[in-house]
């Protein structure tokens, strides 16, 4: 049972048509086999390899370097389809969405065409790397560095954490710091575009000192790779600074903080894609099941807990489109985003919750996909900062628009 959102009417053609692409797609091709990628933990290859023939890796690079060419609120709408079908395959192509972005805003031309295109088709995939063993929250704090050589190149040296997409990935945008004297410290950090061989832990030659240990055993969000990154000795050239070194040196930090606003409406709209999954398996469940002589649909509690999870789903979805307007018309969206974030990504763990609950004790078993859905929706409350983070930046931002 399909449940079209009712905003559907308001795309334009062309967002109807690659909406109905994509949920066609997730309909036959992720929604059947999720629970057996899930469930073996199994990287979706044949998925991926669909989506690359589809050209979801290019979406919002431009048409000159091979990709469509599309804004940051159709991406939205394609995210939360893919997120309906299971949020891993969002979370592939994701970060390597949040690569693209910074490339296309803060990369120069000799970058861009370097690696663009492939990005577009998906041979050349992206991941992102802020997060470190001892610092998530409190970016200024990374301890990840890198310090210049005679020969120009700099030397990459200290550990990366929860790397999405840290194997298989052949480029990493990396922030680290360059100048530890730098007061305040996000002045002295600088994002480098770090190249590997994709799919190879122990990386040599020209990548050596480039380790990807073995993947992170997660609660959730199996099949896509969640990684550490070691960078020992690593070296890596003065041009693979983003933006280049003129440009880029010691400007990681601002270029990380745009990437995650487009970031944060991102896993909004997997909120607002998981929300809607549940909500869907909610109606139908609530009308299989009967208890006291009757559809358990037909008890007004739980008529009011689809009521409270439709309303929900669709607040969060307009939050999340007011977010992508505001980027894509070239405004700052950073306080939108962040409640958009905040409200999508509790809206998918309440909903979750509340079809869980509807499912009763067999919601509790790995035979029903609510099972999936309740591991998978807390790391939307984590990942591109956590509710408490979102509450900082909104409390942040109001007090600046609203001074006295
Ligand atoms: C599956 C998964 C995939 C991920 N993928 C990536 C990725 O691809 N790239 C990447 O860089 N990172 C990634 N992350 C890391 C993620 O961004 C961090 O986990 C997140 O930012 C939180 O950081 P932390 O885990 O260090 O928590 P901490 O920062 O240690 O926070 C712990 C708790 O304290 C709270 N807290 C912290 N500071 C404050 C404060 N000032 N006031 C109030 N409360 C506070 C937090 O909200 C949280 O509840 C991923 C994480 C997971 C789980």
């Amino acid at each position: 049972m399909a449940v079209a959102p009712d905003t559907y009417s308001e795309y334009t053609d062309e967002q109807r048509d690659i909406i109905a692409m994509v949920r066609q797609f997730a309909d036959e091709q992720i929604l059947p086999n999720a629970e057996h990628y899930d469930h073996e933990d199994e990287f979706p290859q044949p998925i991926v390899d669909q989506m690359k023939e589809l050209g979801l890796f290019g979406v919002t690079i431009p048409e000159e370097y091979g990709g469509m060419g599309l804004d940051l609120t159709t991406y939205c709408m394609i995210v939360e389809e893919l997120s309906r079908g299971w949020i891993s395959i969002s979370g592939i192509i994701n970060t390597h969405f949040i690569g693209s972005y910074l490339l296309m805003k803060f990369g120069n031309e000799e970058q861009k065409q370097k690696y663009l295109p492939e990005m577009a088709t998906g041979e050349c995939r992206a991941a992102f790397s802020l997060s470190e063993p001892e610092m998530g929250s409190d970016v200024q704090a990374l301890k990840a560095t890198a310090k210049k050589l005679g020969d120009g190149g700099y030397e990459l040296n200290g550990q990366k954490m929860w790397v999405t997409n840290g194997l298989r990935s052949t480029i990493v945008f990396v922030l680290v710091r360059t100048d530890p004297k730098a007061d305040p410290p996000y002045k002295g950090m600088t994002c480098f575009i770090a190249e590997k061989e994709p799919g190879v832990s122990e990386n040599t030659g020209e990548y050596a000192g480039f380790t990807v240990p073995p993947p992170l055993k997660k609660m959730g969000y199996k099949g896509v790779e969640s990684t550490e990154l070691v960078f020992d000795g690593y070296k890596c050239p003065a041009e693979n600074i983003l933006g280049g070194e003129d440009a880029g040196l010691n400007r990681g930090f601002q270029q990380m903080m745009d990437a995650l606003e487009v970031g944060r409406a991102n896993v909004a709209a997997r909120g607002v894609g998981i929300a809607q999954r549940a909500l869907e398996l909610a109606l139908r469940y609530s009308q299989e099941r009967r208890t006291f002589g009757k559809p358990i649909a037909q008890h007004q509690v739980i008529q009011f807990k689809l009521a409270d999870m439709a309303t929900q789903i669709e607040a969060a979805r307009l939050l999340t489109r007011k977010a992508a307007r505001l980027k894509d018309a070239g405004e700052s969206s950073e306080l939108e985003a962040g409640m958009a974030k905040l409200f999508a990504s509790e809206a998918g763990r309440f909903c979750v919750e509340e079809c869980f609950r509807i499912h009763g004790g067999y919601g509790y078993s790995k035979e029903y996909e609510i099972e999936r859905l309740y591991r998978d929706a807390p790391l939307l409350l984590i990942g591109e900062g956590t509710s408490e983070i979102q509450k900082m930046v909104i409390g942040r931002k109001l007090l600046q628009r609203h001074k006295i």
